[in-house]
């Protein structure tokens, strides 16, 4: 299979090209058509099997579109566990959304907020955030979901061994209820499975 199959927009597969990917992983093949259709999805996939890629191609697609970003918006939010994830899936986001218009932050804690707070006033398109100082900025009111349209939750099983449970479930309450959600984990345990359960209807299942 070839990523001119997943019917992946030209500057998207420029991006790749330069990158020299020549062929998507499994997961890849398996998730990018679920996304790009619209549905949720539970997928099981470990770091290092071409995860990111999976969830951020279909998501620079299906957001490049004329639609209008306003100020303290975020379109597009992906939920990490640490500063370290949330830096390297912006620098991928960055990397194959080259050729497209769309902006991207990362937004962590540990660091001051305030220039973070400055990048929210014209709004993200693709935010990567750690739940807990997502969630302050939300709570200073720096960063409104009504727009929202896409939630990603990566590596769900280190998130809930890190406590964030909390956090995630407060920041799913103000999620706009039509969204389409994914869900990422290397196991689902029963923990993941009851959080996808509270939080994802009707996925498709998938697992490499
Ligand atoms: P991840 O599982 O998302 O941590 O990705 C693991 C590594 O694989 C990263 O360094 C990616 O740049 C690389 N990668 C992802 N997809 C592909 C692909 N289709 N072809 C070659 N390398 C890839």
């Amino acid at each position: 299979m070839s990523f001119l199959s997943l019917q992946l927009s030209e500057p998207i597969l420029k991006a790749l090209t330069e990158l020299g990917y020549t062929q998507p992983t499994p997961i890849q093949e398996k998730a990018i058509p679920v996304i790009m259709s619209g549905k949720n999805l539970i997928a099981a996939a470990q770091t290092g099997t071409g995860k990111t890629a999976s969830f951020v191609l279909p998501i620079l697609q299906l957001l490049n579109t004329d639609r209008k970003l306003r100020g303290k918006r975020v379109r597009a939010l992906i939920l990490v566990p640490t500063r370290e994830l949330a830096v390297q899936v912006e620098k991928s986001i960055a990397a194959y959304g080259q050729h497209l218009e769309l902006n991207s932050m990362a937004m962590y804690g540990g660091v001051d907020s305030s220039e973070q707070t400055q990048r929210l006033i014209w709004g993200i398109d693709i935010l990567v955030a750690t739940p807990g100082r997502l969630l302050d900025m939300a709570n200073q009111r720096a960063l409104h979901f009504d727009e929202l349209e896409i939630l990603v939750l990566d590596e769900a099983d280190r998130m809930l061994d890190m406590g964030f449970v909390g956090d995630i479930n407060k920041i799913i309450e103000r999620l706009p209820e039509h969204r389409q959600n994914l869900l990422f984990s290397a196991t689902i345990s029963d923990e993941v499975r009851a959080l996808a359960k509270r939080s994802i209807n009707n996925p498709v299942e998938i697992s490499i």
